[in-house]
């Protein structure tokens, strides 16, 4: 079967032919090519071709694909029964691991997507301010729940849909939006309705706009506002909960949000998410309080054991200093790749997760994002991708490394984008 063969049949049975939009490759043209398998730093397609992946199933694969010991973790997990519809304690294991790496996290909730954690960790802050507003960041990404369908990032930014047709304006006209990184106009929005909102959510480093990190006194401008207007600061670290420290993003930058919501790397590509918070937030949700939140696979054996598996990794010594270095390496090699070729490019990395922009400003800003040269970013990933290195095929996507991605991986990296920064000259 070839890519093209696969495609073809896939569209005959799926709308677009994939499962989720960013995949169709609609903003770099092309085709995508179908997986046939994944180890380590590298994905094969059904045709046989091996590519780097700086994807990483879009976050969960920091040990790289295929790690012997979530295979194993699951391969154990999997004989005693794929789902039990009953407690189990590996759901507590997790539970009990992210609670210990999270200081703000008292109580969590199992859910199986990050769209899944968001959605409620909004009906919960609903529930217990009594308030219907929630503000969000134009840019920000956080699942495909109708509350976020407005100005989201990723897909819908890839696609151009400002808001989704069959999200009933009644309920967007809830959803408050502001500028990332801009404390002024949320302070205005405050000030205007800020007895209404109930919380307000964001994505504490901006995976879904490519990469952008907070202004200093951004996140702390928040949790004042927060404080001082009784509204629940949710930080969405599906995306960098995990993966840019251990204990994500809250840690790097000192903020304590009321909740948090997980995914990806909590459960190292099982479909896995989670929200948790303050003891007296999270007693809100049923069967304690009267927020109503439930899932039929919630907690799954199997994919309590990967995430088990996958933060024991993250936590061997000197783990995430040494993807941060490796990320860095990536980073500053396609800086200085690109000034040879005479093209303007900034980066960015924190942790294991990095952006870099077609531009010749650092990009700290939605609008920036938007100004940079998409058209080059698509010869570049075209040229990338054709020489086996395979970057998100989007502008508005973050990259992810693995610890699986050395010196030499790296190394051959930046051999191809050295001849694609020329191609695309
Ligand atoms: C991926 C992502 C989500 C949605 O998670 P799904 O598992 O795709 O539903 C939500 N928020 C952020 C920040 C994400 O990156």
């Amino acid at each position: 079967m070839t890519n093209h063969e696969a495609f073809l049949a896939a569209q005959a049975v799926t709308p677009g032919g994939v499962n989720s939009p960013v995949r169709a490759f609609k903003q770099v043209g092309g085709e995508p090519f179908f997986v046939a398998r994944a180890q380590g730093p590298y994905l094969w397609d059904v045709e046989g071709k091996r590519y780097i992946d700086y994807i990483g199933s879009w976050g969960p694969m920091i040990a790289g694909h295929a790690h012997p010991a979530v295979i194993e973790a699951v391969q154990r997990a999997a004989v005693n029964g794929l789902s039990f519809g009953c407690p189990n304690p590996l759901e507590t294991a997790l539970a009990a691991e992210i609670i210990k790496l999270v200081p703000a996290v008292d109580l969590v909730r199992f859910v199986s997507s990050g769209t899944e954690a968001c959605l409620s960790a909004i009906r919960l802050a609903r529930g217990y301010t009594g308030r219907n507003r929630i503000l969000k960041f134009a840019g920000c990404y956080h699942g495909h729940a109708d509350s976020f369908l407005v100005k989201a990032g990723s897909g819908v930014l890839t696609l151009g849909l400002p808001n989704s047709p069959g999200v009933p304006s009644a309920l967007a006209d809830l959803t408050m939006t502001a500028e990332f990184n801009d404390l002024d106009q949320v302070r205005d929005i405050f000030a205007a309705v800020g007895s209404d909102i109930a919380a307000v959510i964001v994505e504490p480093i901006a995976g879904n706009m490519n990469m952008i990190a907070p202004a200093p006194g951004f996140l702390e401008g928040l949790r004042a506002l927060c404080d001082a207007h009784g509204s629940l600061l949710i930080f969405d670290e599906v995306m960098t909960g995990f993966r840019v420290a251990l204990g994500g993003a809250q840690a790097l930058y000192g903020i304590t949000p009321d909740l948090t919501t997980f995914g990806k790397v909590i459960g190292a590509g099982m479909p896995v998410g989670a929200y948790g918070g303050k003891r007296a937030v999270m007693e809100q949700i049923a069967p304690l309080g009267p927020v109503y939140q439930a899932g039929t696979l919630s907690g799954n054996p199997v994919a309590m054991a990967a995430g088990l598996a996958n933060l024991a990794l993250i936590q061997t010594p000197g783990f995430f200093q040494e993807l941060s270095a490796r990320t860095r390496e990536l980073c500053d090699g396609l800086e200085g790749a690109a000034r040879d070729a005479g093209i303007p490019l900034t980066t960015i990395s924190i942790g294991g997760m990095f952006g870099f922009f077609f531009s010749d400003t650092q990009v700290t800003s939605f609008a920036a994002a938007q100004r940079c040269d998409i058209e080059r970013f698509k010869r570049f990933f075209h040229a990338c991708l054709g020489r086996g290195v395979y970057f998100a095929p989007s502008a508005y996507e973050a990259g992810f490394t693995s610890i699986a991605h050395d010196s030499a991986v790296i190394a051959e990296t930046l051999r191809v984008a050295r001849d694609a920064f020329a191609a695309v000259a």
